[in-house]
């Protein structure tokens, strides 16, 4: 047996990562955390924090930290369906009120900040600019990890149990064959900052007589599923400083079948008739970076001998929207407390961490039996134009989106013979 100098090593410092050596760190357990980039650094994303992801970050005690970064209050979705039809979902004012809104908070500073409090952690030791190059077994149990430290040189730690947190091309998941990369839920996105964008908000002020929300022409995400894209979307999210975060993102097959260059196509979107006028004052202040993410479809293994995958390494990013970083703290959470009883009972096997997927499953299953509908939608176009269509004016139906943001598993009211009717006569 080697001797472990950790309790856990942490691969990768995205939100799952620094989550799960957070909840290991207060817990009195010793973490190594790496990290190939060098603190703050970028991640391509649309910015978006939901509730998800807000609760985590309460019950980690930063709240007050956390408001203290720049950002944009969010009060609600545009979803545009691909013949052009809108339904705007604003958040419920009593869940604004117990709550607070959503943000929409630059990654750079948003992951910063979880480093940050990682750094005054006394239980986390984190290295940055260290390379993950591949786990280490011992009897086909995972117990340490290769990786090209911050001089260069190859070097190996161990620890009790790895936790893969090395995001959608990890080399934790990969090296055991549960790569993260899955066939028709795999999408590459391409997103820069835009300065001075134009918003108008006419749907949102026809609707804002059915809608409860305080401001519903403020602060927004909009995500257009639009002909050619869908079931990928094009997206408007607002940051901070007058800024918004532009993006569209496609599925990989649709980009390889149809010969695209993304970076093209977010041009080529911009530039239609649709958007053109709110992109005429626009200034581009970044450049265009590309990313890759699967969404989640079903349940996978995320653990086995001596390791759990959290976040994007394990899949659990949403199908419909691709929200990642609220699930991936979630993720966080849940393995640091698996790791915790795996701890108490001095037991790494398969079986014992097994634990984990369990307790994951158990909350994700009704979550993803209602997003299943969601994804039925964006690949119907025609049915999604017809929703939208409907669904648009019809109160009721609206509140179920709205509540639907707080608590997923109310998707499944959509395919309830009650809603249906009223879809079909409401
Ligand atoms: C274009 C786009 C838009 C999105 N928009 C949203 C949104 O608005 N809201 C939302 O909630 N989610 C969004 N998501 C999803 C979200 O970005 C991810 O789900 C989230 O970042 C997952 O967090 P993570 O910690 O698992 O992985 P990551 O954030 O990818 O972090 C992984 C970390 O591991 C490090 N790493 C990787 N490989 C190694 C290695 N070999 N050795 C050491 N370190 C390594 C990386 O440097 C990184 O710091 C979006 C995703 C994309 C691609």
């Amino acid at each position: 047996m080697p001797n472990f100098e950790f309790d856990a090593i942490v691969c990768g410092a995205g939100p799952a990562g620094t989550t799960t050596a957070l909840f290991l760190g207060k817990a009195g357990k010793r973490v190594l955390l790496l990290d190939k980039e060098k603190f703050p650094r970028d991640k391509i994303c649309a910015d978006n924090k939901t509730w998800k992801c807000l609760d985590i970050v309460k019950e980690l005690g930063l709240w007050n930290e956390f408001e203290k970064l720049p950002k944009k209050e969010i009060h609600g979705v545009l979803i545009g369906s691909p013949s052009g039809h809108t339904i705007y979902t604003p958040l419920l004012e009593k869940d604004i009120q117990e709550k607070d809104t959503w943000f929409n908070v630059r990654r750079e500073a948003f992951d910063n900040f979880l480093m940050e409090a990682c750094k005054k952690e006394k239980n986390i030791t984190i290295r940055e600019q260290c390379i993950v190059l591949k786990p280490l077994f011992k009897e086909k149990q995972m117990m340490g990890v290769q990786f090209r430290n911050e001089q260069g040189k190859t070097e190996e730690q161990f620890g009790k149990v790895i936790v893969g947190a090395d995001g959608s091309q990890s080399v934790i998941a990969n090296s055991v064959g549960l790569s993260s990369k899955i066939k028709g839920r795999y999408a590459v996105n391409a997103r820069a900052y835009f300065e001075n964008v134009q918003g108008p908000m006419e749907v949102v002020l026809k609707q804002r007589e059915s809608t409860t929300s305080r401001h519903p022409a403020l602060g927004m995400c909009e995500l257009y599923y639009l002909k050619g894209i869908c079931p990928g979307y094009f997206w408007i999210f607002p940051v901070d400083q007058n800024w918004c975060n532009v993006g569209v993102g496609m599925r990989l097959e649709d980009i390889e079948r149809k010969n695209i260059q993304l970076e093209n196509k977010l041009k080529e979107v911009i530039e239609s008739k649709k958007f053109k006028e709110r992109f005429k004052n626009a200034k581009q202040v970044t450049e265009v970076k590309q990313w890759g993410l699967s969404v989640l479809g079903k349940q996978r293994k995320c653990s086995g001998s001596g390791f759990v995958l959290v976040g994007d390494a394990g899949t659990f990013a949403m199908t419909f929207s691709g929200e990642g970083v609220g699930p991936s703290m979630r993720t966080g959470k849940i393995a640091a407390q698996t790791i915790v009883r795996a701890l108490d009972r001095n037991d790494f096997s398969e079986q014992s961490l097994n634990e984990y997927d369990q307790q994951l499953w158990k909350i994700l299953e009704p979550e993803i039996r209602g997003f299943q509908w969601l994804e039925f939608l964006i690949l119907h176009e025609k049915i999604f134009d017809w929703v939208v269509k409907k669904a648009r004016t019809n109160k009721d139906l609206i509140k179920i989106s709205s509540r639907m943001q707080k608590d997923y598993r109310v998707a499944q009211e959509f395919i309830k013979p009650k809603t249906i009717l009223k879809l079909l006569f409401g």
